[in-house]
């Protein structure tokens, strides 16, 4: 759920929608039906009053003409008035009705005549309490069991006292009016506000998907299309259709691809330029390079017969030569890979057998640097171009010799499930940050001073040879405490890398 939230967008757009709408729409719904509710209460209290009103008059009336001075015929002619009142309405009687009294006298609180079996307890206390008190016409809303039924129902009850002038004694009438057709229609509101509500939210959320996707449709069709460009097919447009924001948007995307495309295109051509120019320069240059490499061989040989300025200068010029002809090379193989010509020869090789091979490499033993190995007694085989191998390791061999100042180096073997490699660790001068990140690139030697004879382009032919294979040629340095750089291979050619073995 979460990843969809985040994902997309017309989901945020669809649920925020509906969240918003459910709520804007309940908070109307609910205002309006208290505004109602509130209405309908009111408008029955104020029938209710008015008709109890008259119900009192009445009653009144009655009491005044009633000449009863005693207490037992008064009972009964009280209770005819409630029979009277009651029956008077008959069928269309929407109220009960409570009688209580005497409330003075001896025999206070007197006997209650009702209408149905609504009893005085019943009724709310506090009117009760107001009643009798009081001299005028109170009413309040309560919730009472009217009917034999015992479920509670909202009603209006209005209370009065009543005096009979006979006995001197006072009563108690209270008007109890049902608001069950009120509360009724209140339901029948609350249910039809409900399903509506429901309704315009559903229909809200359903519009709501439908604009979003009229708008994400075409922005998801700009992510694919801008994928594919990424992708490296220059060719993918746009469709432009209409001159809405959409459509301006998509020309202005395809302006942006036509100028992208026409930018790497003239990129692409230059470069080729460059790249053929290299390799056509170093093409030529070979041939009279031969001639005079052929030329300071003869003047090397007989250099004994020269004076010694002579054969000195002879000296120089070979080992200048035997420099060009490496740094001739190098282009050649460089503009090979640029041109992406390099072929890779895969063999099965065995790489413990590769770092074992290089205890005895005239490069060390000259520099007089010991080796130490890590890993290779077993055999660790993998797919790759011999050649390439040899001429990375020797690299990094020529490297630890000419640069490091270090007098041991560790040599590493390891293998993994998807990956194998070998590092070449050395204890000299080591690498600073900015030379861990230049010291790949072309022509780069990190202090002059330290050059000796190199070109600067080893370490990147080394990294384009372990690219060939799909793998990788890294660095790790510090400066005083030495340098490690390690070649790691996958299993299979172009598999990803996933963890270097250590
Ligand atoms: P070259 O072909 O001239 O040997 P590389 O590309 O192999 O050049 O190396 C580039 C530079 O990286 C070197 O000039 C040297 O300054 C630095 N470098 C390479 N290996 C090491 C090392 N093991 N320790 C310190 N510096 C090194």
């Amino acid at each position: 759920m979460r990843r969809l939230w985040r994902r997309s967008l017309s989901t945020r757009v669809v649920v925020s929608t509906l969240v918003l709408s459910a709520l804007v729409i309940g908070f109307t719904g609910w205002a309006l039906l208290r505004d109602v509710a509130d209405g309908l209460a009111d408008s029955r209290r104020e029938v209710a009053v008015a008709e109890a009103r008259s119900g009192f008059a009445y009653a009144q009336g009655q009491l005044d003409s009633a000449v009863d001075t005693e207490a037992a015929p008064q009972s009964e002619s009280l209770t005819q008035m409630v029979d009277s009142l009651t029956v008077a309405r008959g069928t269309t009687r929407t109220y009960e009705l409570v009688l209580q009294g005497p409330l003075s006298g001896e025999r206070s609180p007197g006997p209650v005549r009702s209408s149905s079996g609504v009893s005085i307890a019943s009724l709310p206390p506090g009117l009760v309490e107001t009643v009798s008190s009081g001299d005028g016409t109170y009413w309040q809303f309560s919730d009472l069991s009217l009917s034999d039924a015992n479920d509670r129902e909202a009603a209006v009850v209005v209370g009065r006292q009543l005096r009979a002038p006979g006995t001197g004694d006072t009563y108690a009438l209270y008007y109890l009016f049902s608001m069950q057709d009120q509360q009724a229609n209140l339901t029948l509101m609350r249910n039809a506000l409900l399903l509506g509500g429901l309704a315009m939210v559903l229909m809200v959320g359903g519009v709501a998907g439908l604009v979003s996707r009229q708008v994400l449709d075409p922005v998801r069709m700009a992510r694919r299309i801008a994928e594919r460009f990424a992708g490296g097919n220059l060719e993918q447009r746009m469709h432009v259709s209409g001159e809405d924001d959409i459509a301006r948007l998509s020309t202005s995307f395809n302006q942006m691809a036509a100028s992208l495309q026409q930018q790497i295109r003239r990129l692409e051509d230059l470069s080729r330029l460059q790249q053929r120019f290299v390799s056509d320069v170093s093409h030529e240059l070979r041939t009279p390079l031969t001639t005079v490499r052929m030329a300071s061989e003869l003047l090397y040989d007989s250099r004994g017969d020269f004076d010694p300025q002579t054969a000195r200068s002879a000296e120089l010029l070979k080992v200048e030569i035997d420099r060009f002809e490496s740094l001739l090379s190098d282009l050649l193989d460089l503009s090979r890979f640029d041109a992406g010509a390099a072929q890779l020869e895969l063999e099965p090789l065995d790489l413990a057998e590769v770092a074992r091979r290089c205890v005895d490499h005239p490069l060390l033993e000259r520099a007089g640097i010991a080796v130490q190995l890590q890993g290779v007694d077993a055999r660790v085989p993998v797919m790759a171009d011999p050649r390439r191998i040899d001429r990375i390791v020797r690299n990094l061999l020529a490297n630890a010799a000419k640069y490091s100042q270090s007098s041991s180096i560790l040599i590493t073997v390891a293998q993994n499930e998807d990956t194998t490699s070998l590092s070449v660790r050395d204890y000299g001068v080591g690498l600073d940050e900015d030379e861990h990140l230049r010291v790949f690139d072309r022509f780069w030697r990190a202090d002059p001073a330290r050059v000796q004879g190199g070109t600067g382009l080893g370490l990147s032919i080394a990294r384009e040879d372990a690219l060939l294979h799909g793998g990788t040629l890294s660095v790790w340095g510090r400066p005083g405490e030495g340098a490690e750089f390690t070649l790691t291979l996958p299993q299979q050619v172009a598999a990803e890398i996933v963890e270097v073995p250590r």
